[in-house]
């Protein structure tokens, strides 16, 4: 039985798994990095340990971290999303090590990990994937070749690319000349990976994802999918499940291929199919993330499933505890990132300190954050503040919840999307349920909102509060 978990990450999603842990009486033990000494992950676990000076280099030490589970008494390490959690090495030194990985074996999170292989792999199974190349690109002759071959406009993509980086659109030959090193040195940079390829582009596509679960003995579930459509530069900001723009026939259409995909490939654990969905409701296979996600909290909204605990109870050689039609679905969920940005200003990040924080509540409403009055939001990291999750029997008060949950949040000090979200909660094709991947780009005039007070005002009411609660 797992009784030690170590989490190799911060913020809201090691809070998240602190929090399974708690509900299972497993010890969990925190890293944090020197600017993150008073970090809520730091707090909330039972053990925390120190990894130096650098914000970032700790959490990519995978050595490092595995030694550090071993030494405090670990018998499992849980990555949860970004940072390690789709590098294969990790999940081998740690089996080496007699650690349990929460996640995929190294060699599924390799292969899954290689966009090429991936879809390699998709096809051989008969799961449709974006018609492109089938490997990747050996030059800029080549790419022209190619993409004369699929069509414009195409899209240029890092072979192990993630997080929405290292993808461009390129709508002739022009654009490819002009983006290809471009695309080819963002991959170096961010991925440590020169190769690229290139997929036709699916106009206005939706991204329907599916939640997948899969135990050591070969049971394999679908949790629904999520509709993550509501993009800006390829990032998520709100995500949905079910889609509202799915039929039931189209769910299960969706649902059977991401079973079948996670069987081919051996997967165990949870995971995510990725697909998207063009104007004729055709769906083509995308990606496979290999590791707990950002809106697993929607899919746990309405299945009542706890994704977490169930990573963990997999990890530790146990079979799955319901069959595929036990899985139920039950209303709507909708989550919004609340990213520490400036809408009114291309969504700049805004980073500093939080100097007051109310979370929202009520009926049907989730909060995932780390952020609390007087917490720092340090720079070295995304801009990701807080997680708001609303639930509701039906879309209509899906849409009103969400619209009193956000009003119901207050965070000050650093600006937010919060009301940029109020925005686009007034948009008639996103209430009608219909946008695709372009909403935010066909929309610019939602950033032109109004401060429903002035900053100033606020700024002395902070300090005010701040001073009152000074000592406790
Ligand atoms: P999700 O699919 O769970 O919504 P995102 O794509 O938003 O995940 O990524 C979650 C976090 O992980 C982000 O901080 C993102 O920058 C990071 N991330 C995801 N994939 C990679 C990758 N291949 N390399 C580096 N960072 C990544
Ligand atoms: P990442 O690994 O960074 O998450 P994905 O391959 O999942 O990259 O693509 C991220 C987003 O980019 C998708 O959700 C979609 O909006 C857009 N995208 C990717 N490939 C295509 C494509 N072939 N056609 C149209 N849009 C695409
Ligand atoms: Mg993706």
């Amino acid at each position: 039985m797992i009784k030690k978990i170590l989490i190799a990450n911060r913020g809201e999603i090691a809070v998240r798994i602190v929090r399974a842990c708690q509900e299972s009486n497993i010890e969990s033990v925190a890293i944090y990095a020197d600017a993150e000494r008073h970090a809520l992950h730091v707090k909330k676990a039972t053990e925390a340990y120190n990894i130096g000076p650098d914000p970032v280099a700790g959490y990519l030490n995978a050595h490092r971290i595995v030694n550090l589970a071993v030494a405090s008494g670990c018998d499992a390490l849980h990555p949860g999303y970004g940072f390690l959690s789709e590098n294969p090495e990790l999940a081998h030194i740690c089996k080496r090590r007699g650690i349990r990985f929460i996640g995929p074996s190294a060699d599924v999170i390799r292969n899954m990990g290689n966009k090429i292989e991936a879809r390699r792999s998709m096809q051989a199974a008969g799961v449709p994937v974006v018609p492109g190349s089938d490997a990747s690109l050996a030059g800029v002759a080549e790419a022209v070749a190619v993409a004369a071959n699929i069509g414009y406009p195409v899209m240029l993509k890092a072979t192990s690319g993630g997080g929405g980086r290292g993808i461009r659109r390129c709508n002739s030959e022009t654009e490819l000349l002009r983006y290809y090193e471009r695309v080819l040195s963002e991959a170096r940079k961010a991925f440590g990976s020169a190769e690229i390829f290139l997929e036709k582009c699916i106009e206005r596509p939706r991204h329907i994802e599916v939640q997948i679960l899969a135990d050591q003995q070969g049971n394999v579930v679908q949790l629904f999918e999520r509709d993550c459509s509501i993009q800006r530069r390829h990032q998520k900001l709100i995500e949905i499940a079910p889609s509202p723009q799915l039929t039931d026939a189209q769910r299960s259409t969706i649902g059977d291929y991401a079973v079948r995909a996670a069987q081919a490939v051996g997967y165990q654990n949870a995971g995510t199919v990725e697909f998207l969905m063009d104007e004729n409701q055709q769906f083509y296979f995308m990606e496979m993330n290999t590791r707990l996600q950002v809106e697993h909290t929607v899919t746990e909204s309405i299945t009542g499933i706890d994704i977490v605990r169930e990573q963990i109870r997999i990890a530790d050689g146990q079979a799955l505890s319901f069959k595929q039609d036990e899985i139920k679905r039950r209303g709507f969920a909708m989550q919004f990132r609340i990213n520490a940005e400036d809408p009114k200003n291309d969504f700049l990040p805004s980073f500093g300190r939080i100097t007051r924080y109310f979370a929202p509540g009520g009926p049907g409403v989730r909060t995932d954050t780390a952020i609390f009055t007087g917490y720092a939001i340090p720079p070295y990291y995304d801009s990701m503040c807080a997680k708001i999750t609303v639930w509701a029997l039906d879309w209509e008060q899906l849409l009103s919840r969400a619209r009193r949950a956000l009003h119901d949040t207050g965070v000050y000090g650093v600006k937010t999307t919060i009301p940029y979200y109020l925005e686009v909660l007034k948009v008639d094709s996103f209430r009608a349920g219909r946008f695709n991947t372009s909403f935010v780009e066909d929309h610019p005039e939602l950033v032109n909102y109004k401060t429903s007070r002035p900053a100033r005002e606020l700024a002395a009411v902070a300090a005010a509060v701040i001073a009152a609660h000074a000592g406790y």
